[in-house]
């Protein structure tokens, strides 16, 4: 009996492929011999040996891609009412300004202030369309609602009150407002559902 296709089958076997010959055929033989018993020792103790190796170490990434997915069924969502407000305040302040992007003239002097506001209408509604984004522009707006209450006051004290202007501070100081309440969803009242 060939030993050679006895342990081609047997290797087969091992490996989990179709041995090609009849089961009982190949114990009969291994029964029988001697080199195919020790055939079938050593194999079973290489192949276990490589089956069981370690696997290789590689970063434990599950949490990094996982994370942010798992957290978002608990964010908050951002109250309807101050993304709508936001829209509004959005709108209007880019009507306000984007005659003056062209004619130089409006709530402020010259075109680059124009192109400013048209840029921050811009990430309003950016916000509007994405509310996780608010915290991120709290800070400039913020710092914006300030310098537009100096602008006030000062105005109010020299007894300028041009009223588009004025308008315009106000819509940034509501925004900010808006803003907060968007970027602390939890603050506000009802979580409501996303805009249409
Ligand atoms: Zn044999």
């Amino acid at each position: 009996m060939d030993c050679d296709r006895v342990r081609d089958a047997l290797s087969a076997t091992l490996d989990g492929e179709d041995p090609g010959l009849d089961d009982a055929h190949v114990d009969a033989h291994v029964d029988g011999c001697a080199g195919c018993q020790a055939f079938v020792a050593g194999a079973g103790a290489l192949n276990r040996s490589v089956r069981v190796r370690p696997a290789e170490d590689v970063p434990d990434l599950t949490a990094a891609i996982l994370g942010p997915r798992r957290a978002e069924p608990e964010v908050v969502e951002a109250p309807a009412w101050a993304r709508y407000g936001l829209l509004t305040v959005a709108v209007t302040v880019l009507l306000l300004s984007v005659p003056a992007l062209f004619t130089g003239s409006g709530p402020h002097d010259g075109r680059d202030l124009a192109a400013f506001e048209v840029a921050l209408c811009a990430a309003l509604l950016l916000v509007v369309w994405q509310p996780r984004r608010a915290a991120g522009l709290v800070p400039m707006v913020a710092t914006l609602a300030v310098a537009s209450l100096i602008s006030i006051t000062v105005d109010v004290a020299n007894g300028e009150v041009p009223i588009v202007a004025e308008a315009n501070h106000v819509l940034v100081l509501v925004g900010l407002g808006l803003l907060w309440v968007m970027a602390h969803p939890s603050r506000g009242r009802s979580a409501a559902p996303a805009l249409a």
